[in-house]
């Protein structure tokens, strides 16, 4: 763990309604005890739908709000169907995932998510850029040039990347159980700091109570991104906790 502050994520992806914020109480409760609450920023990305009453349930807490996903046009439009990142900002977010698996597995190309990366700056949006490689491109040993084209093309084009942050997240990690190796993902982690020296670089995929004893010794991680986990507020809780023991 570095001694820095640390990001704790937490992506509830499509799930949760509005009696869910309800958990949000204790996570408060519990960061404002917390002996190292200043090294510590806790972002909840909700669905969009949740986006403002959480706003409105976290306005006197340190806890932020950040969207899920945007569309790539940061104009009003006939979308139908589709929030843009001008529309998040407006309706509380500070933060924004863009590039999660998830959505390139639905056919987001890095093309799309440079515009969408673009569009979310512009907007005011902090930036949670994720990539990572499959289990077969990790098989072909292929990682390194699967995360460089990812970066290249994802921040084509940006020059000012300071309210960006990457998200490592191997996909054969997501919601699987299965993290990397401790020293090969340190070499990643380094990989990827090396190739963007001013950015934070967080990993994500299946952080649990249980691993993040391992996850912590390596030093060179900014946070987590967390999915599965943060969903109970008592693993969320134990995670942060433990990355501190
Ligand atoms: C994610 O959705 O970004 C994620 C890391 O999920 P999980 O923690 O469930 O693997």
């Amino acid at each position: 763990m570095t001694n820095k502050y640390m990001y704790f994520i937490a992506n509830w992806k499509m799930f949760g309604g509005l009696k869910s914020l309800n958990s949000l109480d204790k996570v408060n409760k519990f960061l404002k005890n917390f002996k190292k609450k200043n090294s510590v920023k806790i972002i909840y990305c909700p669905p969009s739908t949740l986006i403002y009453p959480m706003k409105e349930r976290l306005k006197k807490t340190k806890i932020k709000v950040g969207a899920q996903n945007c569309h790539e046009n940061i104009n009003y439009g006939a979308f139908t169907g589709s929030i843009n990142s001008r529309m998040l900002k407006d309706a509380g977010a500070n933060y924004i995932l863009i590039g999660h698996s998830e959505n390139r597995e639905y056919g987001e190309t890095d093309s799309l998510i440079n515009l969408k990366i673009k569009s979310a700056l512009k907007s005011g949006l902090k930036v949670i850029f994720c990539i990572g490689e499959s289990l077969q491109e990790k098989r072909k040993k292929v990682t390194k040039k699967i995360l460089n084209k990812q970066i290249k093309f994802g921040l084509d084009k940006i020059k000012d990347k300071k309210n960006v942050i990457i998200a490592y997240e191997p996909i054969w990690s997501i919601g699987t159980g299965l993290i990397p190796k401790s020293k090969e993902l340190f070499k990643t982690i380094d990989f990827i700091k090396k190739k963007l020296k001013k950015n934070r670089v967080l990993y994500g995929g299946s952080v649990n109570p249980k691993n993040i004893s391992q996850l912590k010794t390596i030093k060179n991680i900014d946070g987590f991104l967390i999915g599965g986990a943060s969903q109970n507020t008592k693993k969320f809780i134990d995670i942060i906790q433990k990355t501190y023991n």
